[in-house]
Parts: C-alpha cells; structure tokens; sequence
C-alpha cells in the first residue's frame, strides 16, 4: 500500500466537511479550535501513517486547501525515502 501525507492550509478552509467524507480511511476530522475567519478547520489524524496519499480529499475540496504528498519507491542504495508532490488541478465550480 502507498504511503502519503496531506497537509491542510488551515486559513484557507471553510470548515465545509467534504473531505472528512471523501477519505476512504476517515482520516480527516475537523479541529476543535478556529481559524482567522471563523471556521473550524480540517485536520489529519492519522496516528499509524495509514494515509495512502489517493488525494480524494484535495479533488473534492472546494478550495484547494489540501496539499498531498505521496512517497515514492526508490533504488535501494538511495538512502532517504522521496516524496512527489501530487498536484490536483481544480477549474471552476
Ligand atoms: S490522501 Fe486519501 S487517504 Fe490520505 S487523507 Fe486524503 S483521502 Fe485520506
Ligand atoms: S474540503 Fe477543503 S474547505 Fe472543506 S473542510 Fe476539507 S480542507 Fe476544509
């Protein structure tokens, strides 16, 4: 199973919850604390690294503020782990 991560831009959430549905894993819950504008913001919560990085949480989001990484398999005699960056190209609503 691929390993990922997201990181949410926590002022640029609305609080609007779609992306707490969207992953498959329920790995994303809304804090209990605000942000500048008022909102209750998404947060990963995701103690034992299940996050796959399948970015259903960043295309569902309405305002592009998830990011995802996803880790990347590499050579054995590299010695770090790599990330890729998946970027989510949203149009319009
Ligand atoms: S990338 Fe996938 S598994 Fe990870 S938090 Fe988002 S929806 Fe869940
Ligand atoms: S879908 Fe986007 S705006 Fe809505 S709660 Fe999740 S991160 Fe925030």
């Amino acid at each position: 199973m691929p390993k990922g991560r997201i990181v949410i831009n926590i002022e640029a959430c609305k609080g609007c919850q779609l992306c707490t549905s969207a992953c498959p894993s329920e790995l994303i819950q809304m804090s209990t604390s605000f942000n500048s504008k008022g909102y209750r913001p998404a947060e990963l919560v995701d103690p034992a690294g299940r996050c796959t990085g399948c970015a259903l949480c960043a295309m569902i989001c309405p305002d592009a503020a998830i990011e995802v990484f996803r880790e990347v398999k590499v050579k054995s005699h590299e010695a770090q782990p790599v990330e890729e960056v998946v970027v989510i190209v949203t149009g319009p609503a």
